[in-house]
């Protein structure tokens, strides 16, 4: 493992990544850290600006009229070499004071188009329960909010954590949805459905947002394994998305022009309820981009 990668994007993997990288080449490319991470690239670490917080308000973003995102946390489970947030992990601004907390929600009251609430990070269920349910419940009490989505990679890299006892509490909330993130079919070990399940059980809408990355699934084949898994998980494949324009992990892109190849073919061998659409971010547009009208 190169000290110089790992001084500039560390090296962070729970026990249960680990185990799995060593069985699973193609979850190994999302644990390990590569020299490919340093090389020159046009891009930088920041390009959404999400170090920029809403006036006034530490830990809360807002790109979109009807959506804010939280940063609950500021780590996670295991970082993922493709991360979007690579920069800024255990660097960013984070809500953590009952305060900072209130502030946030008094910003959400004054911007009654805000419907969503997405809490993130880092990952928020590396916060012990009780902490987790202070964020749900705080946004999830607000009467103009319909949807509190809890964006977590624990279901694929740690789900012992998902417990029957938190999926439980958040489905008790009535609001929460869970975005997870798995990349290919063999992430869905029998833990990881376990986990899934319990959360399907307690009431909480499970979705998907795989990232398309080289050498891990930018094939139909290997997409179509994807999707086929998490149908049989009860879990809606929603997004695939073309890797963001960030610094540090131009090795994992696919040119444009195969992923819309990739997604034609895909569309033409799975139903609507298997097929995620295909999406990129781009800084400053009002909306995820869909890759065929690029
Ligand atoms: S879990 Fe999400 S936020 Fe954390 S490193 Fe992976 S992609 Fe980034």
């Amino acid at each position: 493992m190169s000290p110089e990668v790992t001084a500039k994007y560390p090296y962070v993997a729970n026990a249960y990544s680990k185990e799995l990288a060593a069985k699973c080449p193609a979850f190994a490319k999302q644990v390990n850290p590569d020299p490919r991470e340093l090389e020159e690239d046009d891009y930088g670490p920041d390009p959404f600006g999400e170090e920029e917080e809403a006036a006034g308000c530490y830990g809360l973003k807002q790109r979109f009229e009807d959506r804010v995102l939280i940063m609950a946390s500021d780590s996670c489970f295991m970082n993922c070499r493709h991360c979007t947030r690579k920069g800024l992990l255990r660097q960013a601004e984070v809500v953590r004071t009952d305060e900072e907390l209130q502030t946030c929600m008094a910003y959400v009251q004054d911007h009654p188009l805000v419907r969503d609430v997405l809490i993130s990070g880092g990952d928020p269920l590396v916060l012990p329960d009780e902490e987790v349910m202070r964020f749900v419940r705080s946004f999830s009490g607000l009467a103009q909010v319909d949807v509190v989505r809890l964006c977590t990679r624990a279901p694929c890299v740690n789900p012992a954590r998902i417990t029957r006892d938190l999926a439980a509490l958040l489905g008790r909330s009535g609001k929460v949805w869970v975005n997870t993130q798995f990349n290919c079919a063999e992430e869905l070990t029998p833990e990881a459905v376990e986990a899934c399940t319990n959360l399907v059980r307690a009431g909480v809408p499970v979705s998907c947002q795989t990232v398309l990355l080289a050498g891990v699934n930018d094939s139909a084949e290997r997409l179509l394994e994807l999707f086929r898994a998490l149908l049989r998980a009860r879990v809606r494949p929603y997004y695939v998305f073309q890797c963001d324009p960030i610094a540090g992990i131009s090795h994992f892109r696919v040119p444009l022009e195969k992923a819309q190849k990739i997604e034609r073919e895909c569309a033409e061998r799975i139903g609507g309820l298997g097929l995620p659409r295909f999406v990129m971010d781009i800084p400053g547009a009002l909306r995820k981009t869909p890759i065929g009208e690029m």
